[in-house]
């Protein structure tokens, strides 16, 4: 059996792994002349890390990233506000690792063989008849499978020709990522910063090594300050506590990456026939929960397991969509929410948020990372 997957991010790749593992050809189209995953630090929580365990590749993730994260809140100007310690954490669901996106991107690649990927392949559309489906790219290449798997992405072509093109929704904020070295001495350290519509995360990769994050309120679309990213995060962040200043500082102005934040209502259906979506293209999320990645590699593992585990296609995939459905709905809801808390502008409210969030046992707080970290299927 062919599978053809459109779209080589995070999600088709381990897709593709999966798949293959599963005796599945899986064939992987990217409409990027070259493969280069951007975007700074990202983690793959305990859950992705049980999923990447079923399929090998859970070794090479940790060998590549940094474990040991703990979650610490603070206020703007550096008050602690909560803390999960990260032994407590790691005690409670296992290891989480963050690392960067190319790291990422490499340990999946070095787990298929060399010619899965094709480059410079847009999908532009696709036809089904009888027990094969046809995938259009740019230029009039055509591609036949027996399965089509859209990981395209937050504007998917597979979805927009499935479902019709409904735009994203936009969250209200807009975020800065970056990757920036620091030394030894402040190795360990991470937080996220809490002001008022706005935040600043920080997260060590080891080595010296730190990936960070800041978002404001913004209206949708809106362009760089005219002074640059640099400036006008120093403008934001100058006056919040160290590291911050310093993390941006030692920045370099053309590593500075900056995207709006969108979501979806969650899909009832995911698919049609021999066609289904996976990863942003079915669910995407905001990032407060850092679950987007994670998300997309429990639905190739589950995809991977449904297809292993029925002769027909369509109900394979169905099947697959059903599974994964409630699950990820959750998942963006919660995160929607705590976009929400996180972005709040109103004094009173901030003050509590901070209070309500300060005030909150351990144990507490551990539960509420259940139903998202402790899930295996
Ligand atoms: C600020 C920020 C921080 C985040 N932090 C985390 C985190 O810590 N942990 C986490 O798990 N998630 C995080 N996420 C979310 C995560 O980045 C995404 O959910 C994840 O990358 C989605 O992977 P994907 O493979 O589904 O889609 P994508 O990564 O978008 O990949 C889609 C691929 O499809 C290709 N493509 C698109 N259209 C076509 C076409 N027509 N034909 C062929 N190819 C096409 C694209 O070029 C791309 O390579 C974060 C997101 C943001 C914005």
């Amino acid at each position: 059996m062919k599978a053809i997957i459109v779209g080589a991010g995070i999600g088709g790749l381990t897709a593709a792994i999966s798949l293959r593992r599963a005796g599945v050809e899986a064939v992987v189209f990217e409409k990027a002349p070259e493969l280069r995953e951007i975007g700074a630090g990202i983690s793959v929580w305990t859950n992705a890390m049980k999923a990447l365990e079923k399929i090998g590749v859970a070794d090479a993730v940790r060998e590549a990233g940094r474990q040991e994260i703990g979650g610490t809140i603070r206020s703007w100007n550096g008050e602690r506000i909560s803390e999960i310690p990260a032994d407590v954490l790691e005690k409670r669901f296992g290891l989480n690792v963050v690392l960067t996106r190319p790291e990422l991107q490499e340990v999946l690649l070095a787990a298929l063989p060399h010619d899965t990927v094709r480059l410079d392949a847009e999908c532009v559309g696709f036809r089904q008849a009888g027990s094969s489906v046809t995938v259009l790219f740019a230029g009039g290449r055509e591609e036949r499978g027996e399965l089509l798997v859209g990981a395209d992405g937050l504007r998917s072509v597979v979805r927009e020709r499935l479902f019709g093109g409904a735009r994203p929704r936009y969250a209200g904020f807009t975020a800065w990522r970056g990757l920036v070295d620091l030394g030894d001495e402040r190795e360990g350290e991470g937080f996220e910063a809490w002001g008022r519509g706005n935040i600043f995360g920080l997260v060590s990769l080891g080595r010296g090594r730190f990936y960070w994050y800041a978002t404001k309120n913004a209206p949708e679309g809106q362009r760089d300050a005219p002074e640059g990213r640099k400036a006008e995060l120093t403008r934001l962040f100058g006056g919040w506590h160290e590291p911050i200043p310093t993390v941006i500082e030692a920045t370099e102005e053309a590593d500075i990456l900056r995207n709006d934040v969108y979501d979806r209502e969650p899909l009832k259906r995911w698919g049609m026939g021999r066609v289904t979506l996976l990863g942003d293209a079915a669910h995407p999320m905001t990032p407060n929960l850092g679950q987007g990645a994670c998300q997309a590699i429990e639905d190739a593992v589950m995809l991977a397991a449904c297809v292993r585990g029925e002769a027909n296609v369509e109900k394979a995939l169905r099947g697959y969509e059903e599974r994964r459905a409630g699950r990820v709905a959750g998942v963006v809801r919660r995160s929607r929410l705590l976009g929400k808390a996180a972005q709040l502008e109103n004094p009173l409210l901030c003050a509590l948020r901070n209070a309500a969030a300060g005030a909150m046992p351990l144990r507490l707080q551990l539960r509420q990372l259940d139903p998202i970290l402790d899930y295996e299927e």
